[in-house]
């Protein structure tokens, strides 16, 4: 509300940047030869308050992404259950118990550790919970996320746990410039995502790519994402 008074004309509306941020996903389906349903836009709130994530849920987005369980806590008691939540931060195993009451979807997972810990939780709550493989595609070493080579053999682990099921695969593409470096990220997840349908275990026909941020969605939707990402675009800088 302070910021703005401050600056009347300088803020576009939450509800004006969805719509703003719709119309370019449905561009690059276009582009792509794409329907824009194929699409999923989760709204990336860590940092944002819940007066300004409630803009959002008006505005009607229905998935709401954080990257931390301690700051979803509170996020996910106000605004409530009428929205999904997915976890795309990286999660301790010490978490784990915390982040299935709060998130439907983990979208960071890069271990076996943490899938085990995870179907042992989830099966203790009997419930079932989606995850997604987190791939390092970008070879960042600052970057959570398993190595890409390793991924096929995490997937088939989890497809036989029965309290979890395998619902995709998510990177973040490399940080530069280049764009031609971040569409190969974005390539090698999906050339990944073909390699562990081919193997047909259990879900796997169905597997969502989630790719795709402010600076990169467009380039993420012409390599074939099906869920992006975005936080700037939608809210604004964070401080
Ligand atoms: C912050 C974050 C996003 C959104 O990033 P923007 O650049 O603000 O769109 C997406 N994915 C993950 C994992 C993030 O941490």
């Amino acid at each position: 509300m302070g910021y703005q008074a401050i600056f009347p004309d300088n803020k576009m509306s939450v509800a004006q940047n969805i719509s703003h941020t719709r119309e370019r996903i449905a561009a690059a389906c276009k582009r792509a030869g794409r329907q824009p349903h194929e699409v999923t836009l989760v709204a990336i709130t860590k940092t944002q308050p819940v007066s300004i994530i409630r803009e959002a849920v008006s505005a009607g987005i229905t998935i709401l992404g954080e990257n931390r369980v301690q700051e979803a806590v509170e996020k996910v008691r106000e605004v409530g259950a009428k929205v999904a939540w997915h976890l795309v931060g990286h999660l301790q195993t010490n978490k784990v118990k915390k982040a299935l009451s709060l998130f439907s979807v983990i979208q960071s997972v890069d271990s076996l550790r943490l899938a085990q810990e995870i179907q042992r939780h989830a099966e203790a709550a009997k419930q079932t919970v989606r995850v997604f493989i987190e791939v390092n595609t970008s070879g960042e070493s600052t970057k959570f996320g398993i190595e890409p080579k390793l991924a096929p053999e995490l997937a088939k682990h989890i497809a036989e746990f029965p309290n979890v099921r395998l619902g995709g695969l998510m990177t973040i593409g490399a940080l530069t410039t280049q764009t031609a470096i971040i569409r190969s990220c974005f390539q090698r997840l999906r050339g990944l995502r073909d390699e562990i349908r081919e193997m047909n275990a259990p879900f796997t026909d169905l597997l969502d790519l989630s790719m795709g941020m402010t600076d990169d969605f467009e380039i993420a939707i012409e390599e074939g994402s099906t869920l992006v990402r975005i936080g700037r675009a939608i809210f604004g800088e964070r401080n």
